[in-house]
């Protein structure tokens, strides 16, 4: 706990805020941002006794007069600030630390990988409500943990999502369960290499014991190699090669036994099959029933925004992947189909290649492009033999995609581009859609 302490928040995010709202009780906190437009917010923390400075010139304003610095965890590890308090050997921390240092005593669940975070929190939530347990969801899905603290009672479970960026300022963080789900060269522009990024997600296992479980995707090499010498428990799911859960004969089999058809999953793609097996071997130590976890996965229809079945219209089924704002996320979507597809593309220009895509087009018959990237899209599918209609919006290409289709068929927002263009975010852009699905008829 911190108490009469002179503490320095980076970033109003809404981890920073809730973090400057629970220790203003207790201490002298200063908040900056180099903008914030939102003055009510500001109000609000100025209420509360925090110091709220905007400013270009953050370095300015910081000295080896504060106790602690808790740093947005998306600020640069060279920000002068992080250099600075370095110097002046003052900890570093985020608001994941400083909210766990207020908890009773919890079960925490924690998940983090390059991919499948949020779906893979999402479904273990699922199935631990489903089961009638007293769970909370937390961490970089939405809700910062800080902001939890007041519903969270002794013996509870904490289902945290934990990105990367989270992970580097953990210092007595204890996860009773860690989840790997898989490791990519992603974010290298923080890390600086691969390496290092890999190393920093063993943070997530650092303060485990022998009683701890690991979660851990044996299919994946560099996640296999990375923890075979953590002396952890380990449990393993895999889409490829047997283990403590895997895929075999169109069904996930678990401990050798058959836990459910693939048939009876409503989300589609394998990379979903591994999320769900992560989530089952985390279910399964809070002793979930199998018949619990069937009900849950015939009914959840995904996360929003990520392949997520939207509704079906005179025989069409739609799917919402506006999370899909680069190449390799539509790829992963186009995998998990194997009926027609009539495919929207399109967004913001980045001056991205969409070559990429051409070895999964095999099902897709025609492509409606529309947005910024509009006529590039439309150069490529013609340069691959592919249909194509150039459309300026989201709704004419929904439209366009509807009239094209046939029954049987799947029409699939995956766009291979950023929202911006056009929207505020993905999710805008995703609730849009669903929109005008919803309108169709
Ligand atoms: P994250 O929270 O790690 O960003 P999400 O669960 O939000 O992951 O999924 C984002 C996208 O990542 C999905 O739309 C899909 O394209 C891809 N994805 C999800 N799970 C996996 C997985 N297990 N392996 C590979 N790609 C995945």
């Amino acid at each position: 706990m911190f108490k009469g302490k002179k503490i320095f928040v980076l970033g109003m995010g809404k981890s920073g805020c809730s973090v400057a709202r629970l220790l203003s009780k207790d201490n002298h906190v200063l908040i900056t941002d180099v903008k914030c437009d939102d003055f009510d917010l500001i109000k609000e923390l100025e209420n509360l006794g925090v110091n709220v400075i905007i400013t270009k010139n953050q370095a300015e304003i910081f000295d080896d007069s504060y106790d602690y610095v808790i740093k947005n965890p998306g600020v640069r590890l060279d920000h002068p600030i992080v250099i600075k308090a370095q110097k002046y050997n003052i900890p570093i921390l985020t608001e994941l630390e400083v909210a766990y240092r207020y908890l009773p005593k919890v079960k925490i669940v924690g998940i983090t990988g390059s991919n499948g975070k949020t779906t893979t929190t999402t479904i273990t939530y699922e199935f631990l409500k489903a089961a009638g347990l007293p769970v909370h969801l937390a961490g970089n899905i939405g809700y910062p943990l800080c902001s939890q603290l007041d519903e969270i009672k002794k013996d509870d479970i904490l289902v945290i999502e934990i990105s990367s960026h989270q992970l580097v300022n953990l210092d007595k963080f204890k996860v009773d369960i860690a989840v790997l789900t898989n490791l990519y060269q992603v974010h290298l522009d923080f890390f600086g290499t691969f390496e290092k990024y890999k190393f920093n997600k063993l943070r997530i296992f650092n303060n485990q014991d022998e009683k701890c479980l690991a979660v851990l995707n044996k299919g994946d090499k560099e996640v296999y190699e990375l923890t075979k010498d953590l002396k952890v428990r380990k449990e393993y799911f895999s889409s490829k090669d047997k283990a403590d859960i895997y895929v075999d004969d169109n069904a996930i089999i678990y401990k050798s036994k058959k836990m459910i058809e693939l048939s009876d999953i409503r989300v589609k793609g394998v990379h979903n099959y591994e999320n769900i097996m992560a989530a089952i071997l985390v279910a399964k130590e809070f002793n979930v029933s199998d018949n619990v976890i069937r009900e849950v996965l015939n009914n959840f229809a995904g996360v929003a925004h990520r392949i997520e079945f939207v509704t079906k219209v005179n025989g069409r089924e739609f799917y919402n992947d506006s999370k899909a704002t680069n190449v390799d996320s539509t790829i992963t979507a186009l995998k998990s189909f194997d009926n027609d597809i009539v495919l929207i593309l399109g967004g913001l220009d980045r001056g991205h290649s969409f070559e990429p895509l051409i070895p999964y087009l095999k099902n897709v018959k025609h492509i409606v492009c529309y947005g910024e990237t509009k006529n590039r899209i439309k150069d490529f599918a013609i340069k691959n033999n592919i249909d194509v209609t150039v459309t300026e919006n989201l709704d004419e290409a929904v439209h366009a995609a509807y009239n094209i289709s046939l029954e049987g068929d799947t029409i699939l927002l995956s766009p291979a581009c950023a929202s911006w263009d056009q929207y505020k975010n993905f999710e805008e852009r995703g609730d849009e859609f669903k929109k005008i699905v919803s309108e169709l008829n």
